[in-house]
This record gives structure tokens, sequence and C-alpha cells, in this order.
């Protein structure tokens, strides 16, 4: 079967197998790597290599500082700004979908949040255009959301910001394709869709910015101290840290971030053109410049069918189809983890049930 969740998603079968492999006895040890210290020599080396790996992928730079952290992304929609900005600071929003929403309005719990630009009036189908965004020089940074998860609505390049720091949310497209890390301030990615389980967080900051929350934030909310402490100021999530891990290690079997990207342009290709060559059967609403590559959210011509699409896609062998209950119909993630026959299994069912439900 073929898992289409948004998340908590489908993991690279090889990296379950080795873990189901080395579940009760990790390396040496003799134990689970769950049940080993996170200070011990061997998690300690495990957890190095994981960042190295992670580090070589996305090709971050010196002067990056890369934690992993217990939680989900939702809590950084808070910790970010404790961090970044001082309460009376402006901090700039581009909303581009829910997720930049909801960052948006957890926001103003401590600092002055303001849309710079939003296209919410549309539904949330595309990016508005940079020369639109009003931006403030004093913001003490700039949030997006990299990647719509529920709207489907992706960003392909980080946008100029200027001089001001860009945080992005890359929750939903992490490791989908090479950025250059350098052109952000701040990374936060929640795990559970292209790096591992849920419960881990991965925030990549650049140094300078560690400064901003001196003596301002709770240690086990202050980026500084998890930085200093090398993400282990308390016990991180260390199964969810072990399986990233695999994950990193499989990414470089499998060519990297390059290779990534080219298997993931190919699916999102294959099944946008079989929504748009149906004639109308099928419809994606979203701006095709701005279309995700990694969550496709798709309506039936008749929402009569939803349930009968549903019912035989799960009978063929494809799970997880339902679109998010904010914008209906169908939304088919296909992550890193998903093959490409799983797009192509998709796509011959859908062109098979517009025929018998024509
Ligand atoms: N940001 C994006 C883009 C997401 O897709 C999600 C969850 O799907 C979140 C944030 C929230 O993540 P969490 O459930 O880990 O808090």
């Amino acid at each position: 079967a073929f898992n289409f969740s948004a998340g908590p998603a489908a993991l690279p079968e090889p990296v379950l197998r080795q873990a189901q492999a080395e579940l009760l006895e990790w390396g040496a040890e003799r134990a689970s790597v769950m049940e080993v210290s996170h200070r011990g020599k061997a998690f300690m080396a495990m957890a190095a290599a994981a960042e190295r790996d992670l580090r070589e992928l996305l090709g971050i730079p010196d002067g990056y500082r890369v934690l992993f952290l217990q939680g989900g992304a939702s809590q950084h929609f808070a910790q970010v700004p404790m961090n970044l900005a001082r309460p009376d600071q402006a901090v700039d929003f581009i909303l581009t979908g829910s997720w930049s929403e909801k960052a948006f309005a957890d926001a103003a719990h401590f600092v002055r949040p303001r849309i710079a630009a939003g296209a919410q009036d549309g539904g949330f189908r595309a990016i508005p255009p940079r020369a639109q965004w009003q931006l403030s020089e004093d913001a003490a940074y700039v949030h997006i959301a990299s990647n719509e998860t529920i709207h489907g609505v992706e960003f392909f390049d980080a946008p100029d910001v200027g001089a001001v720091p860009l945080v992005a949310d890359m929750s939903s497209n992490i490791l989908s394709r090479p950025i250059d890390v350098s052109r952000y301030g701040l990374i936060f990615a929640g795990a559970q869709k292209n790096i591992g389980p849920s419960g881990l967080v991965i925030v990549i900051v650049r140094e300078d910015l560690l400064e901003r929350s001196a003596g301002r934030v709770a240690r086990i909310f202050d980026y500084a101290a998890h930085a200093r402490e090398d993400s282990l100021l308390n016990t991180p999530p260390t199964f969810a840290w072990y399986l990233a891990g695999l994950v990193f290690q499989w990414l470089k079997a499998k060519g990297g971030l390059a290779a990534m990207a080219a298997s993931n342009d190919r699916k999102a290709a294959m099944l946008y053109a079989a929504i748009d060559g149906s004639d109308g059967y099928y419809a994606n609403p979203v701006d095709p410049a701005a279309r995700s590559r990694m969550n496709v959210p798709f309506t039936l011509h008749d929402a009569a069918l939803d349930a009968i699409f549903l019912e035989e896609s799960r009978a063929a062998g494809l799970l997880a189809l339902k679109g998010h209950r904010l914008v209906g119909g169908m939304r088919a993630s296909i992550y890193n983890a998903m093959p490409e026959e799983g797009v192509e299994a998709l796509v011959a069912f859908m062109r098979d049930f517009a025929r018998r439900h024509g």
C-alpha cells in the first residue's frame, strides 16, 4: 500500500527495516537505542553523525547551529518570537495558508505581529507578488511557511527581505530539494514529514540571532541554552533522533537533495498533469507558480463522489487521501518517502475512476 498521509507520514521502508532489526540490540550496546543514556558515548556519536549528515545534505554553513529539540513545530510559533524579538517589536508575516496564519496568531502573545502580505481573500491560492509586500524596516524578522501543508502553496526560493532575518517554517518541505541556508536567519521543521517520527523538531539558526534572547527566556525555551548544551539540555527525543539519522543516511545514499528534488519534481508533475488533463473531472485551485510539490489538494467535479473515491482508493492500496476539512476534497501528500510508483498508481487509479464514474 502507498500512504499519502500529510503527516505523520510514511518513512522510507529501508529505514524502518533497519530500525526493526536494531530495535532490541543497537550496535554494541546490548540494549535498544531507546534505553541507552543520551550522554553516553554511543548515543553522542550517533547524534553527532546525524548532525553532520544533515549539515552535508543541506549545505549548512559555519555560523549556523542545528538543534534537535523535543516537541512539535507549533511550539515554535511561540518560541521563535520569544527568542528573536522583544515584546515591543514588530514581526512581519507573509500569510499563504493556515500554518502561517496560526503562527501569526500565536506571535501576538509575545510581540507585535503584522501582516505584511496575505492572500487569504483569494482563499490562499497564490503567493502574493513580492512587490506588494509591505515590510517594515524595524521588524525583528519576517516569517513565512515555506510550504503550506493544507492549502498546497509552496515557496520555491527564499524571498528577498533585505537585512531583516527570514524565518521559515519548513515542516513540510525540508529536505525535498537543495536550499541556500544562508538566505535564512532561522529554519524550523517538525520531523514527521520528511525527517522522521513526530516528537522531534529541528531548528537551524544563525549564531548571531542566539544572542537576542539573552536573559529573557526560561532555559527550556531558550535556543541559546539548547545550543550551549548541544541539544542535550534535557532528555532529547532519542529514538526520533536516531531514526532521523537513518533517514539522513538514506537520503545520502539516494544521491542527496538534488536527486530528491528531481524525483519530487517528476512525482508532482505527473500528478498535476493528471489533474489538469482530466477535462475538469479533477481540479487544483492553486496558481501553477506556487503549486506545492509535497501536498497536492484536489477536488472532484462532484463532491457526492468523494466518499466513493476514498473507499475505492483505499481498497486499491492508496491510503489517506482525504483532504483537510478546511479545503475539502482530496489531498495527496507525496513527501520524499513516496516512491514514484506510488504516484503512478494514484494517477492510474484517478484516470480509471473518472472513466468508471464519468
Ligand atoms: N507547520 C506546518 C507547515 C505543518 O504542516 C504542521 C503540521 O502539519 C505544523 C506546523 C505543526 O506541527 P506540529 O503538529 O508538530 O506542531
